[in-house]
């Protein structure tokens, strides 16, 4: 095509898990009902069932806990089940609720069977979780009135609510927090079908101009997360517009996705290092995940819930008891050659979470 795809432009990877400039635009690409909100059919078909039963029953959802990595549309299916309840909805994050009397807050100020949306709620304090258990529970919350001997408490009753937790991570969330959730959702990645079906749908909200094969190409290369799909998609833009007749035909979206030096499985930089150091510093593993966090100069939290489950998926990367192991295929993918006596991973596979 002789187009000149070389010039280093953008700073932030694309996998990143912070929120990037151009994620401001996202809302506008958040479908607003169930029946736009592509794929994840288990879940959606469960939560179908619940809103209907309790809009028959006139009560408040039950508290709904949605885990998964990021950028799967926890956010979205959250204003979702609000939009189809025709409740209002508070989006708060566990960091950002520092004190009880935020939470207090929060909740005193939430009207019958409105929704309060707690991000990342495995980094709640602990003195704000206590607060939790009697609200999802009782409808209450005990307030301390004054200081010293003469303190007191009083419960305050709320109205019903819901609350809709998200997390990356549930095996960190408290037993009996995560006990008190009626509802557990699982989000699973996506299909390269169900991200061309995002992507073309974004394509039309954004007004540019698509076709099937060019929307395929970056289903595949987003490695099942819609928000990266998203993200590559409006990048792909700035190519085909600056580079290109602003059409994004599968050599645009090709081209502009080498430039921006994701593989055609979708993998960037930062996996390559990260299936690179395992090969060749621990000898393809097995290595604690501290550790290759420090090798490659990523936290180990981005690595776990950024990086780890996508390449687990493609069947690069298992976790055996003793730490990461890359397979067979890693090495294959990478163009090394596969150590003599290497098992094909199947058997590491049986650990993988
Ligand atoms: P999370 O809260 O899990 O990190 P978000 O809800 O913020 O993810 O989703 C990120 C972006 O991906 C949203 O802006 C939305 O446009 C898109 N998205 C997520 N899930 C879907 C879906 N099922 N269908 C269409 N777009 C989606």
């Amino acid at each position: 095509m002789g187009i000149d795809f070389g010039t280093d432009i953008y700073e932030e990877p694309i996998v990143a898990k912070t929120f990037l400039q151009e994620d401001a635009q996202e809302s506008s690409l958040r479908p607003k009902t169930l029946r736009e909100y592509i794929g994840q059919e288990k879940a959606k078909g469960n939560l179908a069932v619940f809103i209907e039963a309790a809009k028959k029953r006139q009560e408040s959802l039950d508290h709904v806990l949605l885990h998964g990595p990021p950028g799967l549309g926890k956010t979205t299916l959250a204003g979702i089940i609000a939009q189809e309840m025709g409740v209002n909805i508070r989006i708060t994050s566990g960091p950002a609720i520092e004190k009880a009397g935020d939470l207090a807050a929060l909740l005193t100020n939430l009207n019958e069977n409105d929704i309060l949306f707690v991000d990342e709620i495995h980094r709640l304090n602990r003195a704000v979780e206590e607060i939790l258990y009697p609200a999802m529970e009782d409808y209450a919350i005990d307030i301390i009135i004054g200081k010293g001997p003469s303190a007191n408490s009083i419960r305050l009753d709320l109205p019903h609510f819901t609350l809709i937790g998200a997390t990356t991570r549930s095996g960190q969330l408290s037993a009996p927090l995560r006990d008190r959730f009626g509802v557990t959702l699982r989000l699973e990645l996506y299909t390269p079908d169900e991200l061309c079906r995002i992507v073309t749908r974004s394509a039309g909200i954004l007004g540019v101009e698509i076709e099937q094969d060019g929307a395929m190409e970056i289903a595949r290369r987003s490695r099942g997360t819609p928000r990266i799909a998203n993200r590559m998609l409006r990048r792909v833009r700035d190519f085909a517009e600056v580079k290109a007749d602003g059409v994004i035909t599968r050599a645009v979206a090709d081209e502009a996705l080498h430039a921006l030096e994701i593989d055609y499985l979708g993998l960037d930089p930062i996996d390559r290092r990260v299936l690179g150091a395992i090969i060749e510093n621990y000898s393809g593993g097995p290595v604690g995940l501290e550790t290759l966090a420090a090798t490659i100069g990523e936290e180990s939290v981005t690595l776990e819930d950024v990086y780890e489950p996508y390449l687990m998926q493609l069947g690069f990367l298992t976790r055996t008891p003793r730490g990461r192991c890359v397979t067979r295929k890693a090495y294959e993918h990478l163009g090394l050659s596969v150590p003599t006596g290497m098992a094909d991973g199947s058997e590491q596979l049986q650990f993988g979470q």
